[in-house]
């Protein structure tokens, strides 16, 4: 039985009030709260475990390797990889996916070479891939999202040609909450060659992820969105493709030897981490991934889904509301513009008022915000301790704006 009272208890930030209201969080799509086993986790690596990884011989440094190691088995375990071998640390899933533009898809990609986008990705999924279009002529082809945010498998398999050589995807529209189906778009690209790369920042925060199932070649997830630290992420990459890549940034634990002469790389995954790695975050992120782990990714996505059912029902009662994205099978994330309000901005400043905190903006994706011709929305991004009783102050917030712009 998932108990959301006891869940709260973990996270101090949510008994703290804001502009003398109780904090209702609900900008879990830009950044998550964290438990306190999290905090804890930072301040005893600090405190007493603290050494560089990889390089000493001496006791902290094999605590803090051991620490920092140990978190690769849990990644792959979150996200059901074959080996711990598959999983890349980095700062989060931009890093993530510019190490794939450099280290894949450059060598691999030639001028006239076609990479599909849909068009809700984010900026992160997005500005790479035109790296590769201004310097290597690379051709992007987006697919369009239906009018309830739904975006059709088929719509992407039919995007491919000869030309396809990667399909870049999200998992999760971070704007619409829309879900896409992954696995049968991979199906479908892998069996005329085409390689694909899953942005899982979001989805990998509400449900849970196989990705031999999904059997998709790169899936990329982000630490801080995961109730771990920001700085902190990993990508999945399947062997058979790290055998494709060059490494992308070079320098210390990247290298077996170095001489005047040349170099010899260490073997994958570390050949992809150059440099002293965020040991803290990451140790913190292994943390979060246990936390969530012992709750049961099942039982947090029932519980959002409750909660999506709930907001769905209320702010469809909100006349004066549109919401973006009305496909039923997408995650507890909520658009909305509000008739009369001279900007998403100001629908904000009110809820923050309220303690009510939520993100408004463009939320870096400019081709889905041109594409439902909006300036910017307002969103409500749920996660794992939000409640019903959240989502009732929300509305009142909100009727306190409408009143105010009417
Ligand atoms: N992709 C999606 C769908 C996101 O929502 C985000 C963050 O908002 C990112 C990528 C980028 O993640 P990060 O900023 O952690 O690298």
């Amino acid at each position: 039985m998932y108990d959301v009272t006891e869940v709260r208890r973990d996270f101090p930030i949510l008994s703290r009030e804001v502009n003398n209201k109780p904090l209702v969080y609900l900008d879990n799509g830009a950044s998550a709260q964290k438990p306190q086993v999290v905090i804890d986790a930072i301040t005893r690596t600090y405190s007493q475990e603290y050494a560089n990884v990889h390089r000493g011989l001496h006791y902290l440094s094999n605590l803090a390797t051991d620490n920092y190691e140990s978190v690769r088995g849990k990644v792959a375990r979150f996200l059901n990889a074959a080996s711990e071998d598959e999983i890349v640390f980095n700062s989060g899933t931009t890093e993530g996916i510019n190490l794939i533009a450099y280290s894949w898809a450059m060598p691999m990609l030639q001028a006239g070479d076609e990479i599909i986008l849909s068009v809700m990705e984010h900026h992160a999924n997005i500005v790479p891939w035109h790296f590769l279009r201004e310097r290597q002529g690379i051709v992007i082809k987006w697919v369009d999202v239906d009018s309830t945010g739904a975006l059709d498998p088929q719509a992407v398999i039919d995007a491919i040609t000869p030309k396809t050589k990667l399909i870049a995807i999200t998992h999760m529209s971070n704007v619409l909450g829309t879900k896409v189906d992954v696995k049968t778009i991979t199906q479908a690209a892998h069996a005329k060659g085409v390689a694909v790369l899953v942005d899982g920042s979001q989805a990998a925060v509400h449900m849970p992820v196989d990705v031999q199932d999904i059997g998709c070649d790169f899936y990329a997830i982000t630490g801080h969105k995961l109730y771990g630290p920001s700085g902190s992420g990993a990508i999945y990459i399947k062997a058979d493709r790290m055998k494709q890549m060059r490494p992308f940034i070079g320098g210390g634990d990247m290298i077996k030897e170095v001489s005047k002469d040349g170099v010899v790389y260490n073997d994958p995954p570390m050949m992809f981490e150059a440099g002293t790695p965020g040991i803290v975050q990451t140790i913190g992120m292994g943390v979060a991934i246990d936390y969530m782990m012992d709750l049961g990714m099942a039982n947090i996505a029932a519980h959002e889904d409750r909660l999506r059912d709930y907001a769905v029902a209320k702010l469809g009662g909100l006349n004066w509301i549109q919401v973006q994205g009305t496909t039923p099978d997408k995650g507890a994330i909520f658009s909305f513009t509000m008739e009369g309000a001279a900007h998403a901005h100001d629908i904000s400043t009110i809820l923050d008022k309220k303690g009510v905190a939520v993100r408004a903006g463009q939320h870096c994706t400019g081709p889905l915000m041109e594409h439902m011709g909006l300036p910017a929305t307002c969103r409500a991004s749920m996660g794992l301790y939000n409640t019903e009783a959240e989502i009732d102050i929300l509305v009142e917030a909100l009727e306190l704006a409408h009143e105010l712009f009417a």
